[in-house]
C-alpha cells in the first residue's frame, strides 16, 4: 500500500492534530508524496515543530471543535496554500468509564472532539473540493467505530458517529472526483494509549505491563499498531488512483475486526 514518490505533488493537505501521533506519522507520509501541509491543532508549539522538518509545510492554531475558529483556519490555510485537495480528520481523544458514571459533559466533550470536528472541517473544505472535482477526505475513526467494547460508550458512540458521516457523505460526493473513507485503528502506539494505560494502572492498581498487555490482547498479533501503519492506509487512500474506493471503513488493527 503506496503511493508512488511525489503522487500528491502539489496538493495541499490539511492534517488536524497533526503535530503528533497518527496524525505526525500521516503527515511525514503525506509530505514525501510532495503534499503542502495545514498543520491544525490547539498547541502552536508541537505542529510548529512537526512543520518545521517537513519540505512544505504551515502550523496552524485551531480548535477543531470550535466553529468559527474552524471557518478562519480553513480560509487562512488556504490562503497560503491553495485550495484543499486532502482533508485528513484526525483529531480526537478517548475517555472511558462505565456509563453509570460518564457525566452527560464527557460524552458532548466525545462527541465535540471526534465527530463534530470532523463535521466542520468536513464541510469547510467540501465547496473547493466540488469546484475542483476533485477531493480526498479521511477520517481516523477507530475499531471503537466498528464494534463495542466495556467502558467506552462515549467514545464508541462518537466514532461510530464518524463512521456513518464517512458513509453519508461518500454518497453525497459519488461521482464528484471526491473519496470519504475511514480509517479504524486498533490501539496504537502514541500518547493517547500512554494515557489509557495510566488509567487502568490508577483505577486497578495493575503495572503499566499488565495494563498494555490487557490493551494489547485484543490485537490477534499481540502488539500495538505503529502510527506509521496507520498512516500507509491513509497514504494509498489519498492517492489518485484510489478513486474507486469511497464509503470505506478499513480496520487497520491486525485482524481485530
Ligand atoms: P494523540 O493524543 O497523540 O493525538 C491527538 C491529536 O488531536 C493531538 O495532536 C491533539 O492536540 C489533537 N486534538 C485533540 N483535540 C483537539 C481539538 N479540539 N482541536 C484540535 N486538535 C485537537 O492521539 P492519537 O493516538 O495520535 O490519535 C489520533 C486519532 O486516532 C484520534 O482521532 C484517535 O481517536 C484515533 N485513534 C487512536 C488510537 C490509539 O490507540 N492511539 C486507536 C484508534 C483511533
Amino acid at each position: 500500500m503506496s503511493a508512488s514518490a511525489q503522487a500528491l505533488a502539489g496538493w495541499h493537505a490539511v492534517v488536524t492534530g497533526g503535530g503528533r501521533g497518527i496524525g505526525a506519522a500521516i503527515a511525514t507520509a503525506l509530505a514525501a508524496a510532495g503534499a503542502r501541509l495545514t498543520l491544525m491543532g490547539r498547541t502552536l508549539g508541537p505542529l510548529q515543530e512537526k512543520a518545521a522538518a517537513l519540505p512544505a509545510a504551515q502550523a496552524m492554531a485551531c480548535d477543531v471543535t470550535d466553529e468559527p475558529a474552524v471557518a478562519a483556519a480553513f480560509a487562512q490555510a488556504s490562503e497560503a496554500f491553495g485550495p484543499v485537495a486532502i482533508l485528513i480528520n484526525n483529531a480526537g481523544a478517548a475517555a472511558s468509564a462505565p456509563l453509570t458514571r460518564t457525566p452527560l459533559a464527557l460524552l458532548r466533550e466525545m462527541l465535540d472532539v471526534n465527530l463534530v470536528s470532523a463535521f466542520l472541517c468536513s464541510r469547510a473544505v467540501l465547496p473547493d473540493m466540488l469546484a475542483a472535482g476533485f477531493g480526498r477526505i479521511v477520517n481516523v475513526a477507530s475499531v471503537a467505530g466498528l464494534k463495542g467494547a466495556p467502558y467506552i460508550t462515549a467514545y464508541a458512540a462518537a466514532k461510530h458517529g464518524v463512521i456513518g458521516l464517512t458513509r453519508a457523505l461518500a454518497m453525497e460526493t459519488a461521482g464528484k472526483g471526491i473519496t470519504v473513507n475511514a480509517v479504524c485503528p486498533g490501539y496504537t502506539d502514541t500518547d493517547l494509549v500512554r494515557r489509557a494505560i495510566d488509567n487502568i494502572v490508577e483505577k486497578t492498581g495493575r503495572s503499566a505491563a499488565e495494563a498494555e498487555a490487557t490493551l494489547v490482547g485484543s490485537n490477534p498479533h499481540g502488539r500495538l499498531i505503529r502510527p506509521d501503519e496507520v498512516a500507509s492506509a491513509v497514504l494509498w487512500l489519498c492517492a489518485p488512483e484510489s478513486e474507486a474506493i469511497t464509503g470505506q471503513a478499513i480496520a487497520i488493527a491486525g485482524g481485530e475486526v
